[in-house]
């Protein structure tokens, strides 16, 4: 296969990566099928298109034919079935825990035809956790965008040992094809590149806020101030979504069983309490 082959992407999850991924998607000439479980994200993301692309079209950011082409070439369903029985290629982007994923994985393989290739947006888990549900793992990678997807330029691309050399050079013509950066990650570690980054100052920031050292709006203004990063770890994963990095922690955490690994206590904490960041209004900050 080679990337003029592909022609319609599924998209596996409307949440806050796969509704963008759709639009990014559709805007550059792809038929575009969002799945999700849930009827109501499903809506969300339907609404976000039809509001989003005219706003561009408005600011002089888009042509209205080719805001046209992208909706129209927009679909959303519930039905795994219908969105990936004839995709050609297909971006994973469900909720980050592993038992959903391998048996989507699974599923997809069953449903998708035989020369799709199936990618994982996941923020941390390397697609050999995945791969070997499917009988196809050579067709397996990782595509990974970074959020706001219809913003961030960068897409890594992670090719595991299973990964085919195809599969991963596709992936990479993909990226460029949808306007993207791609960087190549010739080997599968833990959180890729820039998340490994982010990670370390992000622990270093909760451990500070933790420790009652500074509050965590001081750490960001530091951080903004000092670095010259546009928001602070604290901002960052109110944006990004406190649930996920409590996903995330624990994920790790029952991989390495290491202590340090685990979400850090202010993180358990919002997250106990529902206080998921900009999704849920509340998270380190306040949101209307
Ligand atoms: P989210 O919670 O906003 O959305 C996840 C969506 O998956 C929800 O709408 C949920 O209903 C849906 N879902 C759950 N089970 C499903 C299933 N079996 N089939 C179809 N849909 C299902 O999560 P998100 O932040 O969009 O993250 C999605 C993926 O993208 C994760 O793997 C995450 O690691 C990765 N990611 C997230 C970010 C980020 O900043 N949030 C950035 C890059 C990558």
């Amino acid at each position: 296969m080679k990337v003029e082959d592909i022609k319609k992407i599924c998209v596996i999850g409307a949440g806050n990566m796969g509704h963008q991924i759709s639009v990014c998607c559709a805007l550059a000439g792809y038929k575009v099928s969002c799945t999700d479980i849930s009827q109501e994200m499903l809506d969300k993301a339907e609404a976000f298109a039809k509001k989003w692309l005219p706003e561009r079209v408005s600011k002089g950011k888009l042509k209205q034919e080719k805001a046209d082409m992208a909706m129209a070439n927009l679909s959303f369903t519930t039905s795994l079935e219908e969105a990936a029985g004839d995709a050609d290629y297909v971006i994973e982007a469900a909720v980050e825990k592993m038992d959903i994923k391998r048996k989507l994985f699974a599923d997809l393989d069953r449903i998708t035809p035989p020369h799709a290739i199936l990618a994982t947006n996941s923020s941390f888990i390397v697609s050999s956790e995945v791969a070997y549900s499917t009988k196809r793992p050579d067709k397996v990678c990782n595509m990974h965008f970074f959020n706001p997807a219809l913003v961030m330029k960068l897409v890594e691309v992670v090719q595991g040992a299973h990964t085919s050399p195809e599969t991963a050079q596709i992936t990479m013509d993909l990226t460029a094809k949808l306007g993207k950066t791609g960087v190549l990650l010739k080997k599968e570690i833990y959180g890729f590149l820039v998340n490994r980054i982010l990670a370390a100052l992000n622990s270093e920031a909760m451990f500070l806020a933790d420790m009652g050292i500074a509050t965590p709006e001081e750490i960001d203004i530091a951080v903004t101030n000092a670095l010259g990063h546009p928001m602070g770890p604290f901002k960052l994963v109110d944006f990004t979504g406190i649930d996920l990095a409590y996903y995330i922690g624990m994920e790790r955490y029952q991989n390495t069983r290491d202590p340090k690994d685990k979400p850090s206590p202010l993180i358990v904490e919002k997250y106990s309490k529902g206080e998921y960041g900009v999704k849920s209004k509340k998270g380190f900050y306040t949101y209307e």
